[in-house]
């Protein structure tokens, strides 16, 4: 068995204790083991502070750019093994893979890109100065510096490659060092990349760093300066939130937390657009068995179209082969672990008491896996009532499972979507403009993104679920509030802005750039 050490003051290190042991969630076999007990993580922030940070400062955006640009070149060289990994530790077939390491190296390579052209040398002008004075003899202009301390980034179970890069890219970007603590159950694969990062020695000393498993004192070690990037359960964020760094001192948190979100069927109800929903459904439930936090998990229709929506999902599900993903007939692998099965198992029964079955993978699919795998068949629940469900809009269960709802009105149909209390994403799929634009501006208001989805867009869009790096990821409220990506907004969360006032030319020595 492989054991995960962490990545700290430049070298690699055991922890001390038992730690916990990462499994196969198909076969059960054990795969790996995470342990940092012991680990000076006081001393892991402050050399990545002074020596990672430092070093990183001291570059030009562009020139952070072609260290991502050469990190892509390893992520791409070891590739296949990824995929292997993928396959062992978290059941996903190679489509589902695909998610996680391409999209990692999709975003990173953007990020790579876009930094490429800033011209920027060590801050970013913010607007144009504001005069504060008669005939502008004193000005504020506002600039964004990278910050100098260190960003920990808490990852959830379900990407391990795409979520260390996605938050990786935009703070190397910035000049900003990263300690990563993966989520324990899938973290061999972030270690693994982290590895032939490091391996390759492209990164200053300290600028990279990985802290596998839960050692204690992993917040106290923060400093006010510090930043965290959290993604995971909204148990856990309202846990961190009241941490004293965090509370008392005022650590930056940004958190993306869990989230139902919806798809829409417009009110034109048109045969087309509602393909384009079933077909859209049955891949979100479906991909990563799941779990995706920006999976549908309800879905809105005209009351006329509830039965016969219902039931086409439900004949795409049946066609779903589920099982180990090492066979090449199954189409959707398993959980992550068999705790998250217990988990998924326990949501579908406190939904079922509710609500009626309109698909039950349960009886209806044969797992291509032994039964004490983590695999499990989608279900799909109808709630004809959805102003008085009392589940429907508050449990996220986190696996192949939806449910669909008649709504009367458009009206209705944003309030039942806003009943999520914040969500990363809404999907509509409409043949008429201007209800997709009205819905745009509707859904915004508790919503990250809008996917507006028409047959004009059918082949080209690029999917409800999918987070990409051009598009803010993020929701309000029960998603957590935060913001990632969205191209260089991005940027902003590693790194402070400050007003500069003064004379208008002193104002214009601020920001020189790269030749
Ligand atoms: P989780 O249990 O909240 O864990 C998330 C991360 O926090 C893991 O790395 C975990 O470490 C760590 N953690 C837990 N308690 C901690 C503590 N007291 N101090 C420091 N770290 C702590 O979430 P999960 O089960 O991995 O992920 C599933 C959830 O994440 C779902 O609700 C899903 O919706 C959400 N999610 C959201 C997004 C998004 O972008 N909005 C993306 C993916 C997933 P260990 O693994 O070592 O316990």
């Amino acid at each position: 068995m492989i054991k995960l050490a962490n990545y700290s003051q430049g070298r690699w290190q055991e922890g001390k204790g038992s730690g916990s042991t990462l499994y196969d969630p198909v076969l059960g076999t054990a795969l790996a083991s995470v342990n940092a007990d012991g680990l000076d993580i006081a001393a892991c922030y402050d050399f990545a502070r002074t020596q990672g940070g430092t070093a990183l400062r001291a570059l030009t955006y562009a020139e952070r750019a072609a260290l991502l640009k050469q990190v892509v070149q390893v992520l791409q060289d070891n590739r296949d093994k990824y995929y292997d990994i993928s396959t062992r530790n978290s059941g996903t077939v190679k489509n589902d893979t695909a998610v996680d390491v391409d999209g990692a190296i999709y975003t990173l390579s953007y990020y790579a890109k876009l930094g490429s052209k800033l011209t920027d040398q060590s801050l970013r002008l913010d607007g144009e100065p504001e005069s504060l004075a008669k005939e502008n003899a004193f000005a504020s202009q506002h600039i964004h510096v990278p910050l100098r301390g260190v960003a920990l980034l808490i990852n959830a179970f379900n990407f391990p490659a795409w979520g260390l890069w996605e938050k990786a890219a935009p703070a190397l970007l910035s000049g900003v060092p990263i300690v990563v603590k993966p989520a324990s159950a899938t973290a061999w694969l972030t270690h693994e990349m982290v590895k032939d990062v490091i391996a390759a020695n492209i990164l200053p000393a300290g600028a990279l760093n990985i802290i596998c498993g839960r050692p204690e004192g992993l917040l106290d070690a923060l400093n006010a300066l510090d930043i965290v990037s959290f993604t995971g359960s909204a148990d856990t964020a309202a846990t961190l939130r009241n941490h004293p760094r965090l509370r008392h001192d005022g650590v930056r948190f940004n958190a993306e937390t869990d989230s139902v979100n919806s798809a829409i069927l417009g009110p034109d109800n048109t045969d087309a657009a509602a393909d384009l929903l079933v077909r859209e459904v049955v891949r979100e439930m479906t991909i990563k068995s799941g779990q995706k936090c920006t999976a549908i998990r309800r879905i809105f229709v005209p009351e006329a179209r509830y039965e016969s929506i219902g039931k086409a999902i439900a004949s795409k599900l049946k066609t779903i082969t589920v099982g180990d993903p090492r066979n090449p007939e199954v189409r959707m692998g398993s959980l992550v672990s068999r705790q998250q099965k217990d988990a998924i198992i326990a949501g579908i029964e406190q939904l079922a008491a509710n609500s009626e079955i309109l698909f039950d993978g349960r009886k209806e699919t044969t797992i291509q896996a032994a039964p004490e795998s983590a695999c499990v068949a989608p279900v799909l629940f109808g709630v004809t009532k959805p102003d008085t469900h009392p589940l429907a809009h508050k449990i996220e269960v986190f696996g192949p499972v939806a449910t669909i709802m008649p709504y009367r009105d458009a009206e209705h149909a944003f309030e039942l979507a806003r009943r999520g209390m914040g969500s990363l994403v809404a999907s509509v799929y409409s043949e008429d403009p201007q209800f997709m634009a009205q819905a745009a501006v509707r859904l915004a208001e508790s919503h990250g993104r809008v996917l507006l989805v028409n047959p004009e867009v059918a082949k080209t869009q690029t999917g409800h679920g999918n987070a990409m790096p051009q598009s803010n990821h993020g929701g309000p409220g029960r998603a957590g509030g935060g913001e990632e990506l969205g191209g260089l907004r991005a940027l902003r969360f590693y790194h402070r802005t400050a007003a500069v006032q003064g004379a208008p030319d002193v104002l214009g020595h601020l920001a020189p750039s790269a030749p």
